[in-house]
């Protein structure tokens, strides 16, 4: 009968010794493990502190009794294995409570020892209130710290996993936390863009970030608080500190025995996982694995591989010839409402090790946007450029992250390409998927590229760009570029872009960007088909302005105590101090699964019929509110009470201010013609268009212009002069009394915006007539349409008495709701205005 012996009895030592016993019901299994338990869950210990997990029995997964009854495996707990006699196949085992030592010998050794955190030695780390998390008695300290009600603040030392998951939990428990991190991001597995859609989560949940900054030391005041001196000379005051800056390979054991040790301290094993001494395996955190990818060494501290290595030990030393086939680092962590997760390698790593690879960002929603609650995940795919094959992902959302990412993380082990994800069946029915769903998309987005019907430039491009060479084509609405866009770009609508092609240069390649890559898509793909040179921003507005924006809070940031305290899971009962006199509940809005401008629309739409003092909830699930409401409020004069994200739901409460001028929501969107002029005025926000042209591009322009700039709560003056007055005419003759010149020009003139002809192409009607088709098709509002919205917008529509005097045009000949006025009337108007366009 063989006697096999496993040093740590956690993830991997347990899994080692149940498997050993399922195949082998004589062998002698033992487990030496130095802590008080074995098998406990570390992945869980973070959310019990947190009191996500209230019950500390339900960490242990199995106890030694548990162990000896169901498996005969003889737990030693409490007892350090010191020492490894290979010559005499026998350990030294020193039991911790007497300090008494005794031998024991072994046919197998099995060591997973696992990794220990890292504390680096800067002055202070010994001091009482900083801790590591690794087992359960750690847990137990800093929940005990906690629950003794003396800990309201806590730095948090490392933005990897287990830092992340502690600020979750210890915010969880009403705590206000910094996180100190020596990198300029969080989360080393994902590239920086990726990771600064998590720091802009961690600021809207209020954690207060220290990004490029480490630990310098840590002092103690009398009072018992912790001065925690960071590199750049800021200095953190808290109660508690808990330093998680990686972790480093329990190896000692092994490398005392003679064991071959690799360059960073791991336990080098064979396929196998045998050590070098065949005898001895060894799995889990302490050893040096391969990428599957690269073939290169790499280590890897997860739980599923060191529970994979565990049971594979097991076979072989059970008579099965079964080979670890590496660890390709599939992770996922929760971040507040965020799942955040990667297989593969990332772009830095691909650089680092010189391998050549293209990367894509796409944004899907996790289940078909029809269907309530669907929200955006973002994925970056990272593969090879000569074959397509597969090499890494990252992807972050609020749903839908984690079986994404399983499917990325199968493709990379059989070895698929893009091309295969094109082609791959995945389960779709409305409340789960779509019918192209997140990773087929991804697939489509990254063969386009290698196939060369998309070229991809990357945020961190867009900086270097020679504007010699290169344009920026914004290819969003009016409402969305109004909310932010990137410097120097060009605006153009995608829905306007056949119409305006000839205002782009064609000596330039134009960079087209949209919210999230799709729009800019259909733009590019416009464009190279009529002879540009053009790409696509890769993610979009969405990857672009987070990863270019501020990163840290640390100098802003203000405590809990400033947040409002309201519970936007209830109805808001709005206190009298909020809502003025208008003391009652918030009015309710649910803009979930609406794509934007849709949320911001929708607000606009609310606040309109709201009175002064009211609050609105609004609820949404598109991940880009949480940038376009604020950025909404401070445009309009509304004021933004309270901005939060639970799920992939956020939550936002509006005032509507007393001295807002939003009036109407918006119908549609584009921007200027070229021949459009403004001029800057005073401070206020209203606009003044005159409309000189009567032709149809043009009136479309200057009306959906005006639409944007009353959705946007501007008070808008449209004055109609000239041939401008045509847009204006009844379409029905109307009988009027008029002299021989008079009904000349109104036989002449076209009667109404459905007579008007395209200032180019008219091609006797054809061409106006596929533009209302195309206009259609895009479901772009026609013109008669468009004229009526203003009107409905509170839009002022003034026509010049004296054009109406030259070309005879009678007051009963134009629509209802136009006022005839003259210069001063319009100029008027001008002086509270401060831009003015001429069409
Ligand atoms: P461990 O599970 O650490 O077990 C090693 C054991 O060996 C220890 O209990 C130690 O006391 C004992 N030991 C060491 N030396 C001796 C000796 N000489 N004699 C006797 N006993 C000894 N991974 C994930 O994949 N997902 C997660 O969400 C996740 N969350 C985590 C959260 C926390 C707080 C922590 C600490 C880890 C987390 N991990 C997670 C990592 C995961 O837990 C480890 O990768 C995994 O436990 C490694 O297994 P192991 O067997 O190598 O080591």
């Amino acid at each position: 009968m063989s006697k096999i012996v496993i040093v740590g009895g956690v993830a991997g030592g347990a899994s080692a010794a149940t498997r050993l016993r399922r195949l082998n019901e004589r062998a002698e299994v033992i487990v030496f493990e130095r802590g008080p338990y074995v098998s406990f869950a570390n992945c869980g210990l973070p959310y019990h502190i947190g009191g996500v997990i209230k019950e500390r029995e339900n960490l242990l997964l199995a106890t030694p009794e548990s162990l000896r009854a169901e498996y005969d495996i003889d737990v030693r707990t409490g007892q350090e294995v010191i020492a490894i006699d290979r010559h005499k196949k026998e350990i030294t085992v020193r039991v911790l409570d007497t300090g008494e030592t005794y031998h024991e010998s072994y046919d197998k050794l099995i060591l997973s020892p696992g990794a220990r955190p890292f504390v680096p030695p800067v002055p202070g780390v010994d001091l009482p209130g900083i801790f590591q998390l690794r087992t359960i008695p750690d847990m137990d300290a800093i929940k005990a710290h906690i629950d003794s009600g003396k800990a309201r603040t806590a730095v948090v030392v490392g933005g990897g996993f287990i830092g992340l998951e502690m600020t979750e939990n210890l915010m969880h428990r009403g705590m206000d936390v910094t996180v100190v991190e020596m990198l300029d991001q969080v989360i080393p597995p994902l590239d920086f863009e990726m990771a600064a859609l998590v720091h802009r989560h961690l600021r809207l949940k209020n954690v207060r970030l220290a990004l490029s900054d480490g630990l310098k030391s840590i002092s103690q005041g009398e009072d018992g608080q912790l001065a925690v001196t960071l590199a750049s000379g800021k200095v953190v005051y808290a109660d508690m500190v808990v330093i998680s800056v990686g972790v480093r390979p329990e190896s000692d054991l092994a490398k005392s025995a003679g064991l071959e040790i690799g360059p960073r301290g791991h336990i080098l094993v064979n396929e196998f996982l045998q050590t070098s001494d065949t005898d001895i395996y060894a799995i889990g955190d302490v050893i040096q694995v391969n990428n599957p990818i690269t073939g290169q060494p790499t280590a890897i501290p997860l739980a599923g591989p060191a529970n994979r290595q565990g049971r594979l030990a097991a076979d072989h030393i059970a008579g099965r010839n079964v080979a670890y086939q590496g660890t390709q680092g599939t992770c996922i962590v929760k971040v507040f409402d965020l799942a955040v997760a990667a297989t593969g390698l990332n772009a830095k790593q691909l650089r680092k090790q010189g391998i050549a690879f293209r990367s894509t960002i796409t944004q899907s929603p996790d289940h078909t946007t029809y269907y309530p609650g669907a929200s955006h995940i973002a994925i970056k795919l990272l593969y090879a450029p000569n074959d397509g094959r597969i090499l890494g992902s990252q992807i972050v959302g609020a749903k839908g992250v984690a079986r994404t990412i399983n499917v990325l993380s199968t493709a990379i082990k059989t070895g698929m390409t893009v091309f295969d994800l094109e082609h791959l069946e995945l389960a779709y029915a409305p409340p789960y998927g779509s019918a192209r769903d997140a990773v087929n998309i991804a697939g489509f987005v990254a063969a386009n590229e290698l196939r060369g019907d998309t070229d991809i430039v990357q945020w961190d491009e867009i900086a270097s760009l020679d504007p010699e060479k290169d344009g920026i084509l914004d290819a969003r609405t009016s409402l969305e570029w109004s909310l932010g866009h990137i410097d120097g770009a060009v605006h153009i609508h995608v829905e306007e872009l056949r119409q305006r092609l000839g205002e782009l240069s064609k000596d330039k390649r134009w960079v087209v960007y949209c919210k999230e890559g799709r729009r800019a898509y259909i733009a590019e793909r416009i464009l190279k088909q009529h002879g540009y040179q053009a790409a696509n921003l890769t993610g979009g507005w969405d990857i672009y302005e987070p990863a270019v924006g501020q990163q840290s809070n640390f100098d802003e940031w203000q405590g809990a105590a400033h947040s409002a305290a309201v519970d936007l899971s209830q109805p808001v009962l709005v206190p009298a101090e909020i809502a003025g006199s208008d003391q009652g509940t918030a009015i309710e809005l649910d803009a979930c699964g609406l794509a934007c401008p849709g949320p911001i629309m929708a607000v606009y739409k609310n606040m309109q019929s709201m009175q002064a003092g009211q609050v609105l909830k609004v609820t949404a699930t598109d991940p880009g509110f949480a940038r376009d409401i604020p950025a909404w409020c401070e445009s309009t004069g509304n004021q933004l009470l309270e901005l939060k994200q639970e799920g992939a739901t956020l939550t936002a409460l509006i005032r509507k201010q007393g001295g807002s001028t939003l009036t109407a929501p918006v119908r549609a969107q584009v921007q200027p013609t070229p021949e459009a002029a403004v001029s800057s005025g005073n401070g206020s926000k209203a606009k003044t268009l005159i409309v000189f042209s009567g032709e149809l591009d043009r009136a479309l322009a200057s009306f959906i212009i005006a639409n944007g700039a009353a959705a946007m709560g501007q008070q808008v003056t449209m004055f109609f002069t000239f041939w401008g007055l045509n847009v204006l005419r009844r379409p029905e003759a109307v009988p009027v009394k008029k002299n021989l010149i008079e009904k000349m020009f109104g036989w002449m003139l076209p009667r109404g915006a459905d007579k008007l002809k395209l200032s180019k192409m008219h091609i006797a009607g054809a061409g106006t007539a596929m533009m209302k088709a195309i206009m259609k098709a895009q479901n772009v509002d026609p013109l008669p349409q468009l004229i009526k919205s203003a009107q409905e917008n509170s839009v002022r529509l003034i026509a010049c008495q004296m054009s109406m005097d030259i070309m005879g045009i009678k007051a009963e000949e134009l629509i209802d709701g136009v006022e005839v006025g003259g210069v001063a009337t319009y100029i008027t108007a001008t002086d509270k205005a401060n831009a003015t366009l001429f069409v």
